[in-house]
């Protein structure tokens, strides 16, 4: 067994991270104001060609303000990628709206446009025009971003680009994030990169992020005292964490070419093992591969995800199953769904196997090896 575990997505530092944060250090800038947050907004919203940007505690606080700047209260329905982690509709709770949820296309594994357009459709039949549409870029891979933006437009109904697992990824050579009327990233300790827990929020639109970033800082009108006319949020990301967020966007072009050889070093290498099938990219899209998913198809290989899973546990590797769709779970299942079975499949069958940029090819072989092995006494 290996000694030390290998984990699914570590944290990989560039090295200039300290020294960001030491500068908010010697200027005793500790706090959720400072030089660092309002560069690596820039930064970010340059290295994105999106035209504004707040810097957040949390993709999900993200999703939250654009919820609440988009006017979504209690009732009002959203449309959501099923087939995603929680966090993408999470919010549309806090708001006490009711989410309906899409499921996914075969190819892309992202929100099905069609069914998309489906789902809007009967809904306005039923007197429920939804509100928002929260689409979804799942491990990096491009969602079918302009036939959603073209349906979402035929109805007036605004988008938000979850593109927490997204970042550095482009889909015909516009990044990830900037389609959407907001876009949201996150910096989770597992993502492309990390500012140890944070988030951002863009848009084209100044107002909203202006609005965004008051919001952050509990709602404060201008006044000597503390005066408040609306109900505020405490979601500001800190002036040390966007230090370590200016560090990490030196380094993020070089993380998804990184990602992108762990994926090709498994497609190589387990090409000829049966029954396990890739993640492709569609037309236009290039994925930053924030993990490496396959699908198991028992009937070939001879084992199913969870016996692989488990022959990676005993060796003190992780690896997990694909997200449970958000219609099969118990906290969202009375809501409506509109399913067509793909994102159920998908979860059944696929499995995300340790894709860090900071995994050597000794730990890479390590973990085909286990594949191997379980495939040649299957
Ligand atoms: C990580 C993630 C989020 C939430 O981001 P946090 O920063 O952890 O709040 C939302 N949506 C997706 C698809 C994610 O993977």
């Amino acid at each position: 067994m290996n000694t030390e575990k290998i984990y699914l997505s570590s944290p990989h530092m560039g090295g200039d991270e300290i020294k960001f944060v030491n500068e908010a250090f010697d200027a005793n800038w500790i706090s959720p104001v400072g030089p660092n947050i309002s560069s690596f907004e820039e930064e970010l919203a340059a290295y994105n060609s999106v035209g504004y940007c707040a810097a957040l505690s949390s993709g999900t606080a993200a999703i939250h303000l654009a919820l609440i700047i988009l006017n979504i209260g209690a009732g009002d329905e959203v449309l959501c990628s099923s087939f995603t982690f929680s966090g993408s509709c999470n919010p549309i709770r806090y708001q006490g709206a009711i989410p309906v949820f899409v499921d996914s296309e075969a190819d892309s594994w992202n929100m099905d446009p069609a069914l998309l357009e489906d789902a809007i459709k009967d809904r306005i039949a039923k007197g429920k025009k939804p509100k928002a549409i929260i689409a979804v870029h799942l491990y990096g891979m491009p969602a079918r971003m302009n036939a959603i933006m073209s349906v979402a437009k035929r109805y007036e109904i605004p988008v938000i680009e979850d593109a927490a697992e997204g970042l550095g990824s482009t889909y015909f050579e516009k990044k990830l994030g900037s389609f959407g009327d907001f876009g949201i990233y996150s910096f989770n300790g597992n993502k492309i990169i990390t500012t140890s827990g944070g988030g951002a929020l863009v848009a084209a639109n100044k107002d909203w992020i202006t609005k965004a970033k008051f919001l952050a800082t509990q709602a404060r009108d201008p006044a000597p005292h503390y005066e408040h006319t609306e109900i505020g949020y405490n979601y500001r990301l800190s002036n040390v964490c966007a230090g370590i967020g200016r560090g990490q966007l030196l380094v993020l072009n070089e993380r998804v070419q990184q990602r992108r050889e762990v994926y090709n070093f498994y497609r190589r290498e387990l090409s000829d093992i049966k029954g396990i099938s890739f993640q492709n990219e569609i037309e236009g899209a290039f994925s930053n591969r924030w993990l490496t998913t396959i699908l198991i198809d028992p009937t070939q290989s001879g084992f199913d995800r969870e016996q692989l899973r488990l022959a990676l546990e005993k060796e003190n590797i992780e690896s997990r199953p694909l997200w449970k769709p958000m219609h099969l779970q118990p906290v969202f299942k009375s809501f409506p769904s509109f399913s067509s079975g793909v994102s159920e499949r998908l979860f059944e069958s696929g499995l995300c196997l340790p894709s860090g940029s900071n995994l050597t090819v000794k730990q890479l072989s390590g973990i085909v090896a286990v594949i191997k092995k379980l495939s040649a006494i299957s």
